[in-house]
């Protein structure tokens, strides 16, 4: 009978895919979402983007959040011009609250732990990271991309990179990425004030708002 040696199978650094996850409500997407990715992805190297719109995140939990489905669907046409792309639907077939280290671990079982995430924040974001929940693990499971964003001071970022990293042990990449001064909230507003959002998102988002009657009556952030 022949001797077999069985070898616990150990995946290199290196063999592991580059996987960026961009995460956010996308209540709507519009360039500064896309910009930040596609910079971090070329800067990175990254195999893939996969965008996360939120499922129903506690952080956001008093505001009148669009449904998921048409944050899915305006999320999927904002990126189907990029093969380097791809929208996740992890969270929104959640039902109850979606937390970003429960869906980074979903996405560790899909790839089989044979790929290395990183996970795309703009300044604000990681400003409130603190308050998510178990960051002590989010840290252990991914790094961080920190993408510098108008209204937010270069070395306020790079303060609370330094603190979080020696804090939680985890390892933060800061990036400057084109500045483009585009929130959802303003186009919100913009849109329930009948003003023109032409240039700071995506064409056939803009369409799919009106066909869709979204923010019309959109009060306030
Ligand atoms: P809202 O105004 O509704 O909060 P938002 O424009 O901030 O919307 P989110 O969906 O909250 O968009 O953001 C998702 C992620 O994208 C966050 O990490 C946020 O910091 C980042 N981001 C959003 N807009 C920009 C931008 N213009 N430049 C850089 N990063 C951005
Ligand atoms: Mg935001």
């Amino acid at each position: 009978m022949g001797l077999f040696i069985m070898r616990k199978e150990k995946t290199d650094e290196n063999e592991l895919l580059q996987i960026g996850i961009m995460g956010g409500t996308f209540d709507p997407i519009h360039y500064g979402h896309l910009v930040a990715a596609e910079a971090v992805r070329d800067k990175f190297n990254l195999q893939k983007v996969i965008f996360v719109p939120a499922g129903n995140p506690p952080h956001k939990k008093e505001k009148n959040l669009s449904n998921k489905m048409h944050r899915y669907l305006m999320t999927l046409l904002a990126t189907a011009s990029n093969t380097f792309f791809e929208v996740s639907t992890n969270e929104t077939d959640k039902q109850g609250y979606t937390y970003t280290v429960d869906t980074i671990k979903q996405f560790h079982q899909q790839f089989n732990g044979k790929a290395k995430f990183y996970f795309i924040t703009g300044a604000d974001a990681l400003n409130e990271i603190l308050t998510w929940k178990d960051v002590d693990c989010l840290f252990k499971i991914c790094e961080f991309v920190a993408a510098t964003r108008p209204g937010f001071k270069h070395e306020q970022l790079l303060d609370n990179i330094q603190y979080l990293t020696k804090k939680y042990d985890g390892k933060i990449h800061f990036v400057e990425i084109p500045s483009l001064a585009i929130s959802s909230t303003d186009i919100r507003l913009k849109v329930a004030n009948d003003i023109s959002v032409k240039y700071l998102l995506p064409e056939v988002v803009e369409t799919y708002i009106y066909k869709n009657g979204l923010y019309s009556n959109q009060l306030n952030s």
